[in-house]
């Protein structure tokens, strides 16, 4: 049985594009934030791969030449202030303990912990209200 193997943003894209949010969609980006930053590029229905295949690997842009020291070698990569364990570091740089980055999204979904009410940040608010298609509007922009 012939077998393919894909890296993880590209098959998020993909399972998006088949069943999910990009179904309706001809252009959009797939990005996965978790302990490295990445995303999947569907151009005119098609995953977009480059030329050496790396088209997506958006994890080591530089935003900062003098930002934090990356695991590559580099200053300032996204995944320096974006990735899982990146905003882990900043989030608990304000708490006495070390926080799991299942308690730091607990913590961006509950904006008023203290009443124990559950409502969503303005943030994640008007993430949810996105059309499917917006990241396409913003690769064509
Ligand atoms: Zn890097």
């Amino acid at each position: 049985m012939p077998v393919e193997i894909e890296n993880d943003a590209n098959l998020g894209a993909l399972a998006e594009m088949t069943w999910g949010a990009g179904r309706e969609c001809s252009n959009f980006a797939y990005i996965k934030a978790s302990t490295g930053i990445g995303a999947g590029l569907v151009v005119d229905g098609r995953l977009l791969r480059g030329a050496s295949g790396t088209a997506g690997e958006i994890g080591h842009t530089t935003l900062d030449e003098s930002g934090a020291l990356c695991y590559c070698g580099n200053r300032g990569c996204l995944e320096t202030v974006a990735s899982g364990p990146a905003i882990i570091g900043l989030v608990s740089s304000g708490h006495p303990e070390t926080l799991t980055l299942a308690q730091v999204i607990e913590l961006a979904m509950d904006a008023t912990p203290a009443a124990g009410a559950r409502s969503r940040t303005p943030a994640v608010r008007s993430a949810s209200r996105w059309p499917a298609c917006a990241t396409s509007s913003i690769l064509n922009a």
